[in-house]
């Protein structure tokens, strides 16, 4: 959902692709070098605080040196990435396979991180969100083990969290309270009332069950159980609802003595923090009080199968469906090479990309174009995230008469590529994309990091051979030059001849929901059953003893916390310069990018037709990948690898910061490439601009039916930023277009284009949108690059202007649109979907940014958040997660997030304006919001990005100094006094908006609800 989730489990589909070891960030750059100088002074067998450094390993591609060292006692292994980046990361990790569906790990990671040993209040995980700078917190769960990273760019606040994480996984005090309220429980529907029916309740429970509605999550964790049936990985190590159940406290302390035990552990440092400083702490607070032990953890490899097997699954049928006819999904899955073999898993992640990576790959061409379905299958591509990794291809959307030609079409592909292998240029644009990533400069380098080498590093895969990228990259090209069919070969052995091979069948069911609910209905019963009145009134005292516990003021005292005076009071200014060329506002941001040159541009448009403005978002999603000039699609689409790393064209709606009935609309381009490359990036978009291809309609039938399962498929995990998003839709001009172009509106809107047979009129739409943006009449441009390369991108900006047709009329910035009036509209509104979890939102009208109560607002939504929201509707209400926000655009939102309750989450948000109102709260709270606030203002802003706030938002270094200043400024008093002026219900207009199941309290006609049922 956003940073502060406690926990998110990682998607199974999450693919490993040959550019995952990429350096994101390196901050300074330019700066000293004393962290890469101090690791490469260590030498193997030399010992510090308990451990022994075993490796030293220069990776001068990523400018770091990574140092390997193993814990004397415990022989906990531990990975130090030193570089000079000051968003220093830690990590520690265990390597956890359960042996059931229970979902022991992931209710145990959330169990940690509900008090410990030296840190016993209730989630002192949640609460350091609030006590510190960090720029990333969090913890998750996979398929063979969890993990527990953060980063801050703060030394003070580095020692603070480490203490917390390594006490929690370490010494947590899993009580059984904390089981019941995190995993699951018996318990009254209304725990005061004691004749209201016993029933589940428990965050993972719910979690799982809204997390087990997706087909997506459905087929990809059915393809992992079937395909490596023998271990760990034939089960849900998330937890299947069903199973939950049946797991003890008990056996959750067991597993974490088991488990979360040095010697099964993997510690990972990464940043310009010295090493040293690390080890003696986690030496000192953890390590030393341990012994060794034999952690049963391995995995082993999965035996190959003599014969092909397949299976069929079911999922719920999808309302949003385009053609209800079209929902199967159909894959074929091989088991491939051990992940411990890092060259291999190397090559074929590179296979994979040649194979369906974009509209170049074969199996692009061949499913996609076929237009039979209307995306490729969930799980899609090489899967490097089980120890045996495998490679999946398929298709979703599908009728059921089409299954056997997917399963031909697959087939046919592999034996084609095996007889006449790549084309040069596309291999090449696939190192090429290895170079790009390794150049590009992001923000999260250490965290990337860690999290593309823990799947690997879990199974023991040497660190060395993973970190190397050129040396694999260099073998790789041998291999090929000494072996042209190098890469056939690969597709021979690993798809053709090879018997470790499923064929999985996803096709709708009427009654899907409905026999799950019977079946939870019924371990229900049979649990309720065998209770006595004894039983029944331990659940009820149970129940009342759990409200009162998260009812409880606890002191926070004992957890370690930065100050507000620990925040920088001057904002990081960014040094810009801006210039004309041509008529047009050029805004120039000299940066360590490392070869590599950002281009940036907005072209906003004064008005938009009604009838044209929903087309907008298929405008910018199909404009560059239907080809241009004298070039098909495919083609196109090989010159944008090879040169660039991706053209983007977005929707630009921007609110002006002064005033809610001011914006700028229109759309922004987004492309980067390496120097060498950018004149030949700009004369892509040359081609896009004077002669863009809007005549191929079978293209544009692929692309709408993509584009609209797409947004289908993204409610279950946006369904609170829809809710959001529809909220706001009448209160505010931009609020209404932000709804049509990517609200719930924009779905049902992309549902009816797909369903429809012919897309001339949409394709005649989409010609007058193109007529209207594809121009520089009100084009504004921003280049960020390295001082060297400056002067000649600033050149090939002007030739690429001056083969523009028309001229630039825009003098002053911005292009602005004002609305001379607006009636906001107070609405109910329920989007009724089969989901068994809901999303709710209330939106209220507030200020715009520049407007002296606005960062009054801010401070007031993260309080709200952390010390009520949180607690009444995620801890006591079940939801996943809850919160409020003072958005940009101006409005005040609520939100709840796979929330089991609508109307009393709404009561929930009503409770906490009361709360606001009354003040409750004390200065050490109003302190915790400001930190945590003042986290988000100043993430690290990664090279490329410098300058953007204001070239895309109007929003100066000064405006953002003022806020800043006002932030700094807000008492307890101007918290109150926004509570009742903004947020009382007799104060402002609002609306509510959620999406979730059929709701009796819906019926009533100050409801708008809509059904999309087909
Ligand atoms: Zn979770």
């Amino acid at each position: 959902m956003h940073k502060l989730n406690s926990s998110s489990r990682l998607l199974r589909s999450l693919r490993r692709c040959p550019t995952s070891v990429q350096p994101l960030s390196s901050l300074r750059l330019y700066s000293s070098v004393s962290a890469l100088k101090t690791a490469e002074g260590y030498r193997p067998g030399q010992k510090l605080h308990g451990f022994t450094v075993e490796k030293v390993i220069p990776v001068p591609e990523l400018y770091m040196t990574a140092v390997t060292l193993s814990h004397d006692v415990t022989q906990a292994k531990y990975l130090h990435a030193a570089r000079e980046d000051s968003n220093n990361v830690f990590s520690v990790g265990f390597r956890t396979t359960p042996m059931d569906s229970t979902g022991v790990p992931h209710i145990l990671e959330h169990t940690t991180l509900c008090g410990s040993q030296r840190y016993p209040c209730r989630d002192p995980f949640f609460k350091m969100l609030n006590r510190s700078l960090s720029t990333f917190m969090n913890a998750w769960t996979a398929s063979d083990y969890t993990m527990y990273p953060f980063s801050t760019q703060n030394p003070t606040d580095f020692n603070n969290l480490l203490s917390v994480y390594l006490d929690a996984v370490f010494y947590p005090r899993l009580r059984e309270l904390d089981f019941r309220q995190e995993g699951w429980r018996l318990e009254h529907e209304n725990n005061e009332d004691s004749h209201s029916p016993i029933i589940f309740k428990g965050v993972v429970f719910n979690e799982m069950k809204g997390a087990m509605t997706s087909p997506e999550q459905i087929f990809a964790q059915h393809c992992q159980s079937s395909l490596l049936p023998s271990h760990t990985y034939s089960h849900n190590s998330g937890g299947d609802p069903l199973h939950i159940p049946r797991l003890t406290w008990q056996q959750l302390k067991e597993f974490h003595a088991t488990h979360y035990h040095p010697s099964n552990a993997r510690f990972f440092t990464y940043g310009d923090l010295p090493l040293e400083g690390h080890l003696k702490v986690i030496q000192g607070q953890a390590l030393q009080s341990f012994s060794r032990i034999t952690p049963d953890t391995e995995v082993p490899p999965e035996k190959h199968w003599t014969q092909p097997r397949e299976k069929h699954v079911h999922c719920a049928p999808d309302p949003m469906a385009a053609d209800p006819e079209k929902q199967t999904t159909v894959s074929v899955s091989f088991l491939l090479n051990s992940i411990t073999d890092s060259f291999e898993a190397f090559t074929m992640s590179i296979l994979s990309h040649l194979l369906v990576s974009g509209p170049t790959s074969p199996f692009y061409q061949a499913l996609i174009e076929a237009n039979i379905g209307s995306a490729y299958s969930p799980v899609i591509g090489y899967d490097g995230s089980t120890k045996d990794s495998s490679f999946s291809a398929g298709l979703q959307g599908i009728k059921m008469d089409d299954v056997e030609r997917v399963k031909t079409i697959i087939q046919d592909t592999f034996r084609k590529v095996a007889e006449t292998g790549f084309e040069d240029e596309r291999i090449e644009a696939v190192l090429h994309k290895i170079e790009i990533s390794q150049k590009h400069q992001s923000t999260t380098f250490g965290l990337n990091l860690i999290a593309s080498l823990m799947q690997s590093w879990n199974h023991d895969t040497s660190l060395a051979d993973m970190l190397r990228v050129n040396e694999n990259v260099e073998r790789f090209q041998k291999c090929l030059a000494d072996n042209p069919r190098f890469l056939q070969d690969k597709v021979e052995e690993y798809f053709l001849k090879n018997d470790h091979k499923l064929t999985l069948m996803m096709t709708p069911k009427d009654n899907y929901k409905e026999e799950l609910e019977q079946e939870e209905e019924r371990v229900l019963g049979s649990m309720v059953a065998e209770l006595n009145r004894e039983d029944k009134q331990v659940i009820y005292d149970k129940g009342l003893e759990l409200a009162n516990e998260q009812n409880e003021e606890e002191d926070l005292s004992v957890l370690p916390t930065l100050r507000v005076s620990d925040i920088e009071p001057e904002l990081k200014r960014t040094l810009l310069d801006v210039r004309q060329i041509d008529g047009v506002h050029v805004q120039c941001c000299e940066q360590p990018t490392n070869g590599i040159t950002y281009f940036r541009a907005v072209a906003s448009l004064q008005s938009v037709p009604d009838d044209l403005l929903p087309f907008v978002p298929l405008f910018c999603n199909v404009i560059t990948k239907m080809g241009a000039a004298d070039m098909t699609f495919n083609e196109f689409a090989q010159w944008e690898e090879l040169k660039t790393g991706g053209l983007m064209i977005g929707r630009h709606i921007c609110q002006h910061p002064d005033d809610v009935l001011m914006f700028e609309q229109g759309v922004t381009l987004n492309s980067f490439s390496l120097d060498r490359n950018f004149k030949d990036m700009f004369s892509l978009w040359t081609d896009i601009f004077n002669s863009p291809n809007l005549e191929d309609m079978d293209r544009l039938t692929t692309l709408v039916r993509m584009r609209a399962s797409e947004l289908a498929m993204s409610i279950p995990d946006m369904g609170h930023a829809y809710a959001m998003k529809h909220a706001g839709s009448s209160l505010s001009p931009v609020g209404r277009i932000q709804e049509i172009c990517g609200g719930m509106t924009q779905v049902s809107f992309m549902r009816t284009i797909a369903e429809s047979s012919d897309l001339t009129d949409t394709m005649n739409k989409l010609r007058q949108v193109a007529a209207l943006i594809l121009n520089k009449k009100t084009m504004r441009c921003a280049l960020n690059s390295g001082p060297a390369f400056m002067d000649e991108a600033l050149n090939n900006l002007e030739n690429f202007l001056g083969s523009l047709p028309g001229k630039a009329e825009q003098t002053g910035l911005p292009l602005l649109t004002k609305v001379d009036s607006f009636n906001p509209e107070c609405l109910k509104t329920h989007f009724e979907l089969p989901f068994p979890v809901n999303y709710v939102s209330r939106g209220v009208q507030a200020v715009p940014y520049t407007h002296t109560d606005f960062a009054k607002l801010r401070i007031l939504a993260r309080l709200m958040s952390a010390k009520f929201l949180h607690r009444e509707i995620r801890e006591k209400g079940g939801a996943y997660g809850s919160g409020a926000s003072m958005g940009t655009e101006g409005s005040f939102k609520f939100y709840s997030y796979r929330d089991p309750n609508s109307l009393q989450t709404l009561e929930a948000f009503d409770r906490s304006v009361e709360w606001a109102i009354e003040g409750p709260f004390s200065q050490q709270d109003i302190d915790e919001a400001k930190l945590s606030v003042f986290s988000a203002v100043d993430a690290p802003v990664a090279p490329s990005d410098k300058g953007m706030t204001l070239f895309t938002s109007h929003i100066s270094d000064d405006m953002r100094q003022e806020q800043r200043r006002r932030m700094f400024a807000v008492t307890k008093e101007d918290l109150q006094t926004v509570a009742q002026k903004y947020l009382a219900h007799e104060a402002q207009m609002d609306s509510v908006s959620f999406l979730g199941p059929e709701n009796l309290a819906t019926t009533s006609d100050k409801w708008n609800v809509h059904r999309e049922s087909s």
